[in-house]
């Protein structure tokens, strides 16, 4: 079994789906009905954020469990094949996530991670939504 191989397409998979993936358009689509005006990817902003309300300056992602190794059973999940590749990976897209937080906070934004796990819960997110928004 070429590992490598399922390695690289289940990689690519992931790249080809985090554009416009359901969780993007489930939080578009929460913070569309809790009324508010807001830019998505907007590439003017570190890290260019799922959701941006640029007036109040905050930012808001929403992160695939796997990926961004949420503290759920999906973030858990190392595949038993390839384990140093997907370590590696998963260094990196840690090390990314603190980068971008660090220089959103610095440039005045306020962020919220939503894990897509949560997204299950669409009302509670909602809340959390609103409420941090709300924040001043
Ligand atoms: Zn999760």
């Amino acid at each position: 079994m070429d590992t490598l191989t399922v390695a690289k397409r289940q990689e690519r998979m992931a790249r080809i789906k985090s554009c416009g993936t359901r969780p993007e358009l489930q939080l578009q689509g929460l913070v569309r009905g809790l009324g508010y005006h807001y830019q998505k990817n907007d590439e003017c902003v570190p890290g260019s954020p799922d959701v941006t309300l640029t007036r109040i300056r905050c930012a808001i992602f929403v992160h695939g469990c796997f990926w961004h190794r949420h503290r759920c059973d999906a973030g858990r999940r190392v595949p038993k094949s390839n384990v140093r590749f997907w370590t590696g990976k998963f260094a990196l897209n840690i090390a990314r996530d603190r980068r971008v937080g660090r220089e959103l906070r610095k440039a005045g934004w306020r962020v919220l991670v939503v894990w897509e796990c949560q997204l299950r819960d669409h009302r509670r997110v909602a809340r959390r939504i609103r409420a941090f928004c709300a924040q001043r």
